[in-house]
């Protein structure tokens, strides 16, 4: 005997940025938790999932959300809020410990590769991930959490603890990891082509330059504009000893003069994803402001119209409501 099987809305690689019905996931694990969605955050990394950057996941995309827990063998999660850290080792037992799961050797990330994502109205995760959301935290900004843990990751890289940082670009990522700075009391100037997201942050506090940073001008430098050129400026830009933070996943090599890295010893250091428990007490303390960049917020349904949005010069984060 076959019961019919219970559909969701979900975004599927495959299916392009539409919402489709796709069998709604079943717990296997008693580890395993069903949760009901309720914001999912739309990422640059998403839209990257379109356009092939991991060709051999098909499943949901999405990773940046906020939901409650409906069905677990756990008393404790159940009808709590949650979102969850975004990596897990191959083989999943008990609590991950994020740094660790980061870099795992057969790592599995939401939506990008080995384990469906949660741009669907209900996800079945391993109660290992999940990070419970505050009460005074509203689901719309618990759903961006992730990318202001990666933007708590890329602060914490920097060598000073204080002193003067140039962010170059002024997208998602650059508006929350200004914010941080910030916070932390750096002096930050900002190089960016958008007007009104240099206008966000320049509200917030930062320095906003009206001409490329000179040469050799900053000893501390975030790159986060996503393109070549920004990396460019970030080495002309940089001083000798001084470092660079590089936070854009550029899809093609791209040439570093070794010379000058060498002989003015520059360092660049990557950052990627960083601690969602780190980021979540920042917003539960309401020590940083996110709501204001949440532009728009669509039903799941119009996910297509939504990522359209998203791509606009206006829009910084998009929401998809389920
Ligand atoms: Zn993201």
């Amino acid at each position: 005997l076959s019961e019919k099987q219970e559909t969701m809305l979900a975004v599927t690689v495959d299916g392009g940025p539409c919402a489709i019905e796709v069998p709604k996931p079943e717990r296997k694990e008693t580890s395993d938790v069903l949760i009901k969605i309720d914001r999912i955050g739309i990422c640059g990394t998403d839209l990257a999932m379109f356009r092939g950057y991991n060709s051999e996941f098909h499943g949901i995309v999405g990773h940046e959300f906020s939901g409650t827990v409906v069905d677990s063998d756990q008393y404790s999660w159940l009808r709590r809020r949650v979102t969850s850290s975004i990596n897990l080792p191959a083989d999943l037992k008990g609590t991950v410990d994020w740094k660790t799961a980061k870099h795992a050797v057969g790592r599995r990330a939401l939506g990008i590769r080995g384990i469906d994502g949660v741009m669907a109205e209900y996800a079945v995760l391993p109660e290992g991930i999940l990070v419970a959301i505050p009460d005074n935290v509203s689901s719309d900004d618990a759903a961006l959490a992730e990318p202001l843990a990666a933007a708590i990751d890329s602060v914490d890289r920097l060598p000073e603890k204080d002193g003067q940082v140039l962010v170059i670009g002024d997208g998602k990522l650059a508006q929350l990891t200004v914010r941080v700075l910030l916070y932390r009391g750096y002096d930050v100037s900002v190089w960016g082509h958008h007007k009104f997201k240099l206008d966000l942050m320049e509200k917030a506090g930062a320095r906003i330059l009206s001409v490329p940073a000179g040469k050799w001008s900053f000893s501390q430098v975030i790159e986060i504009s996503g393109s070549p050129s920004g990396f460019d400026m970030a080495f002309e830009a940089v001083k000798p000893e001084g470092t660079i933070i590089a936070d854009s996943v550029l899809t093609d090599k791209h040439p570093v003069n070794l010379s000058r890295l060498v002989v003015d010893e520059i360092s660049i250091v990557g950052s990627r994803c960083g601690d969602i428990s780190d980021a979540m007490q920042m917003l539960s303390e309401k020590q940083i402001e996110v709501n204001d960049l949440i532009t728009d917020i669509f039903p799941l349904a119009d996910a297509e119209i939504a990522f359209e949005r998203s791509q606009e010069k206006d829009a910084i984060k998009v929401l998809l409501s389920t």
